[in-house]
């Protein structure tokens, strides 16, 4: 696990690519409790911020230039601020992106000098790319008083994220990064865009990610192949009810009637959605009342679901599942994200971490060939600044 950054190597690192003081923002990672593969289908998710962000350092120039550079990443990226084009080495591209949603609104900046840092495994599915870019919105709109608010960010990020990095990715990911707060969920509606506070203050309790440290090759031609997959058995339902706008409005008895007679697979996708949704609310009020087992039963129903009904689990997933599952003080354990790799999410008794990393490590390396990264995480703050 990468160590928590470093904040004066940090401004030290600014002061030796630009050779002067910066202003710093961050913004966070999430993970999601419950609610995968809901998004889309205009349903609820429960991510929360984390205590492990991306870093942005930021002073302005006035000559029309900008100039990025990561701490983690390699080469200059170099150019105009009224530059339209993407950037040859890749990783500036979401800031590239950020910047083209600021000129979208009218918005010219004068220039920046700017360095990007992290202490977020990249690439585990905890968003660091929507941290990223939340965090360069945030830098840009403070640095400059461009008067955006947090939702024309998070708009911003996610179409930085589909347009710059070719990613389709949710709303949830940059609104995690920027609406997150310590000791809270947030259960976001991703039909109307509404969303609670949901407490998460379990004295004694932890929430632990294990990283399988796979991503099979199916992952995003499987994600299109569900998208359709829900889309057709909507149809069929809407034949008959007419009234129904997405899988959020449909219930079981509606399955039972319109999608089971006709093909198994696409009903089971489409059940998985509803009962997922259904789940999430029962473990919001799980929640509320402090009943942690039965929050953490839910995520291992979950994830029954999302390996058996909706089939976007892989081996791996399903073998550190499987491994904690029964073991005294572990409450609940899922796959967490798209699938087909990425992480478990596991939520379990603070005092077992340490044997049980130990222990799962030793044992996930021997059967799989692969390491085992853990990962602890805690409910954190979203969006804000660092220094000065
Ligand atoms: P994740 O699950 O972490 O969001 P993605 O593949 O969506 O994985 O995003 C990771 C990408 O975001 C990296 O390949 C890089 O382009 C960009 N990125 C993340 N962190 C940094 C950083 N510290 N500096 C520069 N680019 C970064
Ligand atoms: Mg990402």
């Amino acid at each position: 696990m990468t160590p928590p950054l470093d904040l004066s190597a940090f401004k030290q690192a600014f002061f030796s690519a630009f050779d002067r003081a910066p202003r710093i923002f961050r913004s966070p990672g999430r993970i999601n409790l419950i609610g995968e593969h809901t998004d889309y289908n205009d349903g609820y998710v429960l991510p929360a911020a984390i205590d492990r962000h991306v870093y942005v350092g930021i002073a302005p120039r006035q000559d029309g230039r900008i100039r990025i550079v990561s701490v983690d990443f390699k080469g200059v990226h170099e150019g105009l601020v009224t530059d339209q084009g993407k950037s040859t080495l890749g990783w500036p591209d979401y800031a590239l992106g950020v910047l083209a949603g600021f000129r979208e609104r009218g918005i010219q900046l004068p220039g920046f000098d700017m360095l990007v840092g992290s202490d977020l495994p990249v690439g585990a599915g905890l968003s660091s790319s929507a941290a990223y870019s939340c965090a360069v919105g945030f830098a840009l709109n403070e640095l400059f008083n461009a008067g955006l608010d947090r939702s024309d960010m998070i708009r911003i990020a996610q179409l930085a994220e589909h347009r710059y990095a070719g990613v389709m990715c949710g709303i949830m990911d940059p609104f995690a990064s920027m609406y997150g707060r310590s000791g809270q969920f947030v259960r976001l509606d991703c039909r109307s865009m509404e969303y609670h506070y949901v407490p998460f203050s379990a004295e004694g309790y932890a929430l632990l990610l294990l990283n399988t440290n796979v991503k099979h090759s199916l992952a995003s031609s499987a994600y299109n192949r569900r998208r359709e997959e829900c889309a057709t058995g909507l149809d069929w339902v809407r034949a008959d009810f007419p009234e129904v706008r997405s899988l959020r409005d449909v219930d079981e008895s509606m399955l039972d009637r319109c999608v089971a007679p006709r093909d198994k697979v696409i009903d089971d996708r489409c059940r998985y959605v509803v009962q997922e949704n259904a789940r999430l609310l029962a473990l919001c009020s799980d929640l509320e009342k402090g009943d942690m087992a039965a929050a953490g039963a839910r995520m291992l129903q979950t994830h029954e679901g999302l390996s058996r009904m909706f089939e976007v689990s892989c081996p791996e997933l399903d073998y550190l599942v499987k491994a904690v599952r029964g073991i005294d003080g572990v409450l609940g354990a899922r796959m967490m994200g798209g699938g087909f790799g990425g992480c478990t999410i596991n939520l379990l008794r603070t005092d077992i971490i340490d044997q049980l990393v130990n222990d799962l490590s030793r044992a996930y390396e021997a059967d799989n060939g692969l390491p085992l990264t853990a990962i602890p995480v805690m409910t954190g703050e979203g969006t804000m600044a660092v220094d000065g």
